[in-house]
């Protein structure tokens, strides 16, 4: 199903300044300096729409850092006046919501912490009905696609027509390169089911180390995402929360000017004429795919036909792996990848392995008799 969001594009918003809609600022607000400092300094990229800062900071652990409260709220209500940018900062509950609208805070996001719990969000919800200000939903941190389109739901339901959705990646119980995995099929999808959602991608959260931002920030221009959230910090190596993954704000300006921005479509047409013949041509050996697919998926239930009739288990692995020795080798020497060509075959074994079940189980009648 379609969800009809009343939402503004994105290039209407006030402070838009073109893709990226770029929202950058220290993770945590921490003193009055180094967020008028930062904020200074980010204004004068030119390129920054919202400023961002963390003034309560839900954090894993008790005894760290907490967020500076309230207080920090006129230090963003001062880099509004100073430098012009609009500020935002994350709101986990309704206090939260008065507070920072009462000091005229521009942009609300729901952490992934809590946008993983509707209770929550509908409370945030509630306080917002009728309020015009720009809220930023993240990911919830467990992949779970439904709760995040429920969340931004229950934002819209509130009368919000600025919602935008900020990808942060997911937590995952293995140790990966990645802080939280970046998993693109959701956001992909969440684009599917709702096309004219802002889409805007935190590298910061999903990288958690400096050296990763770069590429994140590529895919996401690459997916054709509308905007980025990158957390800078005037000395990052001092920073009182996610000190790893932050930039001062001129490493962020050298980021920026390495990033490739592609065209989502083009009106030329000849381009058009020879993406379209191209096309054709995937359609076609997608089909062919699926025909050989289908062939394939036949032969296996002949088999199958044989090991039932003689009494013989439906997994024999010296011969799986044969297959999957042989299909390597020469799927490399295509130049395909390793990792393409496992999980192919795999998906096409476990598929073999259903049919054949299905014969067992006499499902299908041997086409032979
Ligand atoms: C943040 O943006 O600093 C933050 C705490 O984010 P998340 O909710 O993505 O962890
Ligand atoms: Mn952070």
């Amino acid at each position: 199903m379609e969800i009809k969001l009343n939402n503004t594009l994105i290039k209407d918003w006030n402070g838009y300044k073109g893709r990226p809609f770029l929202i950058s600022g220290p993770c945590s607000a921490e003193t009055e300096e180094q967020v008028m400092e930062t904020a200074r300094q980010l204004a004068e990229l030119k390129t920054v729409s919202v400023y961002r800062a963390g003034i309560w900071k839900p954090r894993t652990r008790p005894n760290s850092f907490e967020g500076v409260g309230s207080e920090g709220l006129k230090w963003l209500r001062r880099v509004k006046q100073e430098t012009g940018l609009l500020v935002g900062t994350e709101v986990a509950n309704e206090k939260h919501v008065y507070e920072a609208l009462k000091y005229g805070v521009d942009m609300l996001w729901i952490g992934a912490r809590t946008s993983v719990n509707p209770f929550t969000v509908q409370e945030i919800s509630d306080a917002l009905n009728g309020v015009d200000v720009m809220v930023l939903v993240k990911n919830p941190i467990n992949p779970d696609i439904e709760l995040w389109v429920g969340a931004i739901e229950r934002i819209a339901r509130a009368g919000i027509t600025r919602i935008g959705a900020i990808h942060r990646g997911f937590s995952s119980y293995e140790k990966t390169l990645y802080r939280n995995q970046p998993n693109w099929q959701l956001p992909i999808e969440l684009r599917r089911r709702i096309p004219d959602l802002p889409i805007i991608c935190d590298p910061s959260h999903i990288a958690g180390a400096r050296q990763y931002l770069h590429e994140i920030s590529q895919k996401a221009m690459d997916l054709n995402f509308d905007g980025l959230m990158i957390e800078s910090h005037i000395d990052p190596a001092k920073a009182l929360s996610d000190s790893a993954q932050q930039l001062t704000p001129n490493d962020l300006k050298e980021l920026l000017s390495r990033l490739i921005l592609r065209n989502a479509s083009t009106n030329d047409p000849k381009l058009l004429d020879v993406l379209g013949e191209l096309r054709q041509q995937i359609d076609v050996y997608d089909d062919h795919l699926l025909d050989l697919m289908e062939r394939r998926m036949k032969v296996a239930e002949t088999i199958g036909h044989y090991k039932k009739e003689n009494n013989i288990t439906i997994l024999q692995s010296t011969r799986w792996d044969e297959i999957v020795n042989k299909v390597m080798a020469k799927g490399l020497a295509k130049g395909l990848s390793a990792e393409m060509i496992d999980a192919i075959f795999k998906a096409i074994h476990q598929e073999s392995i259903n049919h054949q079940m299905m014969v067992m189980n006499n499902g299908l009648k041997n086409p032979a008799k």
